[in-house]
């Protein structure tokens, strides 16, 4: 088989040696720049390659092409392979042939790779041989290619789930789903939705499909498709028959006939969003069979990931919040929702379409001053101007003078909380970047 596999980031590094070590032709190509570690590991696989151009004559030569998930549909050399009728599979597709591992993967919007991160801690620490991947660190296909392992968890972005034809997990994830990247689904939030459920097409009925039955979006959407798998829903909202919901100060795992309390206190990570997050991840290891001893004392000493509310330091007594992932509305509504201390609010980065509406009462009842950090801040002062006075907004263009600002505004008790509702990519390069130079900022006060 001659494979070309078209982008050179992760997943299609991945890709390329996993054909390689399976004996195929494979050919990578990049309209851009590929990183200078990304061409050394080509190099040292002795896969060819190119950057900078895309060459149809071989593109259009393979038997198969692997596309990267960053690639959009609209790219013209993908334009050109669907007019030809080449086949076209994703890095996840293209790996899941070659690996007979459990699969345990996550989708959705938000929390996605918080809970594939506390379904991974709780699969080592039941003494399981298990790979992390996806979206999180190595791609899915450089680990079958490198690696060997009995369980995958694999954190899935709805671009990764594009062009999928047979693969299938054996337990599928969505957190929720909420608009987000709706730019990549002609702004089309139905489109949005049915990538997203893709993650389930291949489920047969011994699989399992854990979802949020408090999310009405996805409970619209399974009312109309066909399911044979078995439903683990969880619920912060009801009881159910079976599934995770709250009793008390408990969360409740219903599963088969088995019945298991976990306190809330006792969970490692605070916050609503997290409540679920923990019950989804509770709900994939009861349906492995894991100890609940093993599931308790996992979800109790998990340690907070990176630029997820990861608490940075205390200064006379202000606390600083990293939550620079919060790259969407729904994202920071749990931010601001979880805090107990008056908030200085820094906000703003490149806006994907969003409704603040959604806020206003979060901030009137917790937010003190808001500090903006983008270059448009328009639709920020819009929203929340008259709720919280004009003067207690500023706008700043540095991470530096944003802390500078939101350390003027806070007193002792406060919280000073970077959770920005947007992407990065006007002043940052990514949310990573962002939220570095947060927290370096933070240090150097
Ligand atoms: P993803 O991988 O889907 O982007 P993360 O776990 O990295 O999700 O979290 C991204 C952002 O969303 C963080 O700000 C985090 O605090 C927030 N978050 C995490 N879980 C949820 C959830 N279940 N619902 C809403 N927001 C969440």
């Amino acid at each position: 088989m001659k494979i070309a596999v078209l982008g050179g980031a992760e997943s299609g590094i991945g890709a390329a040696v996993l054909a390689k070590v399976k004996g195929q032709e494979v050919f990578l190509s990049d309209c851009g720049k590929i990183k200078d570690s990304y061409a050394e590991e080509l190099r040292k696989w002795d896969i060819p390659f190119e950057e900078g151009r895309h060459s149809e004559d071989l593109i259009l030569g393979a038997d198969e092409v692997v596309k990267s998930p960053g690639i959009p549909e609209t790219a013209p050399m993908i334009q050109k392979l669907r007019a030809a009728g080449k086949h076209i599979v994703s890095e996840i597709e293209f790996a899941s042939r070659y690996d007979s591992a459990k699969k345990i993967c996550v989708t959705g919007s938000n929390g996605k790779t918080t809970t594939t991160s506390l379904i991974y801690y709780l699969l080592s620490n039941a003494g399981l041989n298990v790979g992390l991947g996806g979206n999180i660190g190595k791609s899915y296909a450089y680990q079958v290619a490198t690696e060997q392992h009995d369980y995958y968890v694999l954190e899935i972005s709805s671009f990764q789930l594009d062009d999928i034809y047979d693969f299938k997990p054996d337990i599928a994830i969505i957190t929720n789903i909420t608009p987000d990247h709706l730019d990549r689904y002609d702004n089309n939030f139905e489109n949005y939705i049915r990538a997203k459920f893709k993650i389930t097409k291949n489920l047969s009925k011994d699989d399992c499909f854990i979802f949020d039955n408090d999310d009405e979006i996805t409970i619209r959407h399974l009312d109309d498709i066909i399911l044979r798998c078995k439903k683990l829903p969880f619920s912060q909202e009801r009881e159910l028959e079976q599934g995770a919901f709250l009793r008390d100060d408990k969360i409740v795992l219903r599963v088969e006939k088995d019945e298991t309390e976990l306190y809330l206190k006792e969970l490692a990570l605070g916050g609503r969003h997290n409540v679920y997050n923990s019950m989804a991840a509770a709900l994939a290891a009861k349906a492995m069979d894991i100890d609940n001893k093993v599931i308790r004392e996992s979800l109790a000493t998990f340690q907070p990931i990176e630029h997820r509310l990861e608490p940075v330091l205390s200064i006379k007594d202000v606390l600083y919040i990293n939550d620079s992932k919060a790259t969407n509305v729904d994202s920071a509504w749990y931010a601001l929702e979880c805090q107990t201390r008056p908030v200085v609010w820094i906000a703003g980065g490149k806006d994907k379409g969003n409704d603040y509406s959604v806020l206003q009462d979060l901030v009137k009842e917790k937010v003190k001053a808001i500090v903006c950090l983008g270059v448009h801040n328009e639709k920020l002062h819009a929203a929340f101007g008259d709720i919280i006075g004009e003067d207690k907004m500023v706008d700043t263009l540095s991470a530096s003078d944003a802390v500078k600002a939101a350390a003027a505004f806070a007193e002792a008790g406060d919280v000073v909380l970077l959770s920005p509702c947007c992407a990065s990519f006007d002043l940052f390069t990514s949310y990573e970047d962002r939220g570095k130079q947060f927290k370096a900022a933070v240090r150097a006060l």
